[in-house]
């Protein structure tokens, strides 16, 4: 797995809706790569975050504008699989 079919697979790793053996190939990329690791980190604490939100608001602006962008950049890899 390149890191570019690792965010490709980032949603679906964090909703827990991967094949086992994609799952697999995912965490045996990540063990390897910490810059990716370090993507994924910050990609599931913006997701936490987000559902702490339903119940405490949070301050947007709390959130690095560059984090925002890669999960945006995230998500238009993703829609265009
Ligand atoms: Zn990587």
């Amino acid at each position: 797995m390149t890191c570019r079919e690792l965010v490709d697979f980032l949603f679906d790793y964090t909703a827990d809706d991967l094949e086992p053996d994609a799952k697999a190939e995912f965490e045996r990329h990540l063990s390897r790569c910490p810059p990716c690791l370090a993507y994924v980190r910050s990609y599931e604490a913006t997701i936490n975050a987000c559902k702490a939100a339903r119940d405490h608001v949070i301050e947007l602006a709390d959130v690095p504008e560059e984090l925002i962008q890669a999960i945006l950049a995230a998500r238009r890899a993703q829609a265009g699989r």
